[in-house]
């Protein structure tokens, strides 16, 4: 448990969590609670414990998708070779289904009031020095896939007009379809609903990022909205339905508090579709027609390869 406290930062590298600018941008402050501000400051005790929430929903039962979410807290004050190895995980419980809850916060206000009480600090007792202490645990990660990070994040997910957490880019609806989910082409140009003066193209490298002090304004007007037809008709502009309570935690910043995680957007994501246009299947997109496509014997020499090297890989990079 004295990870954290022993992490050496060197600026300009990056090796661990503790490297992060939100880490950073944390220490030194004075905790803040309910619109209190406390006498003591973010990590500046050997024993205060920086923590990551995470969720994703899963399926216990064989015939349904998504029918609950495991809420699971990783401690980033162990080791990191070893905080995300399942003993170390705490489980904090999880949010039935079969379907998503209609109101999450509900569920993660049961959190939110313990990273209060250990944001004020509980008395414990350092078996080291023996001595008694007061340990601060601070959330300062939250990370899922991306459906389960909407709903934590109180948003309408990634097939609405504003679909992104990170950035202000508004999608478009599909021409002379009926389907209610949009796309997000970064050039607007041409697409029947465009109007002269909306943003026709998104630069990739200079995208409207979202901001925290906007970000929680927008879901503040949405709360506030004097009618439902109005709160609809925001949450649908601004891809916030909503509050969070997350966002009453002042460790957490939005959304930069809220990364991709790497297996869910690369592995499991990004991986399996270009597999599927490497061997030209990628919903009919170009299929076959430009070079991308490796050519079949070529792609079964790649398998075989990999196969074989499994047995010589070290163990210690997992599956
Ligand atoms: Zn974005």
């Amino acid at each position: 448990m004295q990870y954290r406290d022993k992490h050496k930062h060197t600026p300009g590298m990056t090796t661990d969590i503790y490297n992060s600018e939100t880490y950073h941008s944390l220490c030194g402050k004075k905790v803040k609670l309910d619109g209190r501000t406390l006498q003591h400051q973010y990590f500046l005790g050997p024993h205060d414990i920086a923590l990551g929430l995470s969720t994703d929903g899963f399926a216990p039962f064989k015939r349904h998708k998504n029918t609950a979410w495991p809420l699971i807290i990783f401690n980033y004050t162990l080791p990191s070779e070893i905080c995300f190895h399942i003993n170390n995980i705490l489980p904090l419980g999880v949010i039935p289904g079969p379907i998503k809850p209609l109101d999450a916060n509900s569920f993660l206000w049961l959190v939110v009031q313990e990273f209060f009480r250990l944001g004020v600090g509980v008395q414990a007792f350092d078996i080291l020095s023996s001595k008694l202490f007061t340990l601060c645990a601070h959330l300062i990660i939250a990370f899922s896939n991306i459906p389960a990070m909407s709903m934590i994040m109180h948003m309408k997910g990634h097939n609405g007009f504003s679909p992104c957490r990170m950035c202000e880019i508004v999608g478009l609806c599909i021409p002379n379809s009926r389907a209610t989910t949009h796309y997000v082409p970064l050039n607007h140009a041409g697409h029947p609903q465009v109007q002269a003066g909306d943003v026709e193209t998104y630069d990739p490298e200079h995208l409207p990022l979202q901001m925290h002090s906007a970000f929680l304004a927008r879901a503040y007007e949405v709360q506030i909205a004097p009618s439902n037809a109005k709160a609809v008709r925001l949450a649908k502009k601004y891809g916030i339905k909503g509050v969070p309570i997350l966002s009453y935690l002042p460790s957490l910043t939005f959304p930069v508090s809220f990364p991709y995680d790497f297996m869910h957007l690369i592995w499991e994501n990004l991986v399996k579709n270009l597999v599927l246009h490497w061997t030209g299947s990628f919903k009919g997109l170009d299929d076959g027609d430009k070079s991308y496509s490796v050519p079949k014997a070529i792609w079964e020499a790649i398998g075989a390869a990999t196969a074989a090297a499994g047995s010589s890989i070290p163990s210690a990079y997992g599956s």
